[in-house]
């Protein structure tokens, strides 16, 4: 069994050196859809494969950084342009206004810069793109079994086998910290 979370997001990109109307700097609401899978099921009477506000806490905590904002190819000439207006105007490393911040990641595909509110990708940021970038993001917090992205017109799912199991509070479903407790309800394994 599954347990399904579905997320908003908010950004701007665009395919740079594409050619067509999507070369130029738009914007959409994607949204993604995470399906997390487990072997063990929780106690009987909690009756949850994993809690979807869990799911949705510990994928929000990265995912943050995709909403509001913008989304680049590294080699995009716009980035350093872009960057530099940020910095004249004073809000390229943070602002007070700039809250809603993510925590910083860097993987192999993309690197987050919250401060600034850009995300700056290896490859062109496409719903393919996009779930390339979340699985590698969530694969070791969450037993993903499938991610599916849709923006606009496009959409792009990818299915995962699971197989280990997160060792997880058998009275509210949330992962036990490296000590066996619950972060959320105190239980000890
Ligand atoms: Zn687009
Ligand atoms: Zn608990």
């Amino acid at each position: 069994m599954r347990s399904i979370t579905t997320f908003d997001l908010q950004y701007a990109h665009r395919f740079y050196g594409f050619q067509g109307e999507a070369q130029y700097l738009h914007g959409h609401t994607g949204v993604l859809t995470i399906e997390v899978e487990d072997s063990v099921s929780v106690n009987p009477g909690v009756n949850m494969v994993y809690p979807c506000n869990e799911i949705r806490k510990v994928a929000w905590d990265v995912l943050k950084n995709f909403d509001h904002a913008l989304i680049l190819r590294e080699d995009d000439p716009l980035l350093p342009a872009i960057l530099d207006v940020y910095e004249k105007q004073g809000i390229k490393n943070g602002h007070p206004q700039n809250r809603m911040k993510g925590e910083a990641f860097k993987t192999e595909w993309a690197v987050a810069y919250p401060d600034s509110r850009l995300v700056v990708t290896k490859e062109t940021m496409t719903v393919e793109g996009m779930i390339k970038i979340v699985y590698d993001l969530l694969k070791d917090k969450l037993n993903i079994a499938k991610l599916t992205f849709t923006s606009g017109v496009n959409a792009a799912s990818q299915e995962y086998k699971v197989t280990g199991t997160i060792d997880r509070c058998p009275l509210c479903g949330v992962a036990l910290n490296e000590e066996g407790e619950c972060p959320k309800c105190g239980y000890k394994k």
